[in-house]
């Protein structure tokens, strides 16, 4: 496995492998790695020749300053775990290299930001597809893994491609949850053993929803007992509970006969902020 924090060096090796004809994965991180991300990578690494995983804790996509100072850095474990996986080449550009000049470009992807994470979290997605856009242009990947623990992201990211018409294929992966339903994230890391024991409610209510749903209950019904859940529950702050449209985003009022939907919840527990999403219509 290579390690590359330069630009330059890391573009030079990406066109030396292409000239051998290798194609090449790509699975951009924050770094602090758990078995969700490490999922992307065996994927990767099953579909193409090499693999491209990088580490970088975006300044720009944290829209509250404590979360990026708190943001877990774990670089020497990441590195074994890639390591162990498989993993070809790791690219963890110091914030100097990423952006040598404040960033200034502006996107603009309709509904798609406007709504639960875009609502809540004001410039997160304008930060996310500035530096995907800048980590797809310096590995030039012909695949590229993104987990569906950030639905919503990863619409973001197709519609990114589109707009660049970029030949990257986006491959969107499953939910790596703990033994007790908890989505895999780095963030749980700073969740207390309590708060860590308490969090598997955030899927118990997911759960409960997609049984409402496939009881015949309404989406205001489903809603309004999802709140009522959350208001019975000291140790959590729900910010948002949404039933949605997969591939518009465009949050539903009701379902419609045959169409896909899928719940999306975010919640505080412990100050710290949690997201997960499930289909709810099978
Ligand atoms: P992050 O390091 O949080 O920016 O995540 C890097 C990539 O890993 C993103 O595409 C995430 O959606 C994905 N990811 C994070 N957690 C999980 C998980 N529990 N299951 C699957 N993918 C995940």
């Amino acid at each position: 496995m290579q390690i590359f924090d330069a630009i330059i060096q890391i573009k030079e090796k990406i066109k030396s492998l292409k000239a051998e004809g290798k194609n090449i994965g790509f699975v951009p991180t924050m770094g602090t790695l758990h078995e969700g991300h490490l999922s992307l990578v065996t994927k990767s690494i099953e579909q193409c020749d090499i693999t491209v995983c990088s580490i970088f804790v975006n300044p720009i996509q944290f829209n509250n300053k404590e979360d990026l100072e708190k943001y877990p850095r774990m670089f020497e474990q990441d590195r074994a775990l890639l390591e162990e996986a498989g993993c070809d080449i790791i690219f963890c550009p110091s914030e100097k290299e990423m952006y040598p000049e404040p960033v200034t470009e502006v996107y603009e992807f309709g509904l798609l930001e406007k709504v639960m994470e875009g609502a809540f979290r004001p410039g997160h997605f304008n930060g996310v597809a500035i530096v995907v856009k800048k980590l797809f242009d310096i590995v030039e990947p012909h695949y590229a893994y993104f987990g569906e623990k950030d639905f919503q992201q990863l619409a973001i990211i197709k519609q990114l491609v589109k707009i660049h018409n970029l030949t990257i294929n986006v491959i969107g992966c499953d939910i790596i949850r703990e033994n007790d339903g908890l989505a895999m994230s780095s963030r749980n890391l700073r969740l207390n053993a309590s708060d860590r024991k308490e969090s598997t409610f955030i899927f118990k209510n997911l759960n409960k929803a997609k049984q409402m749903a496939i009881g015949g209950k309404s989406i205001s019904e489903i809603k309004e007992q999802i709140a009522l859940e959350f208001e019975k529950n000291p140790n959590f702050t729900l910010e948002y509970f949404e039933i949605a449209n997969p591939l518009t985003l465009m949050t539903l009022d009701s379902f419609d006969q045959g169409q896909a939907a899928r719940a999306f919840i975010a919640a505080y527990i412990g100050g710290i902020r949690l997201i997960d999403n499930i289909e709810i219509n099978s």
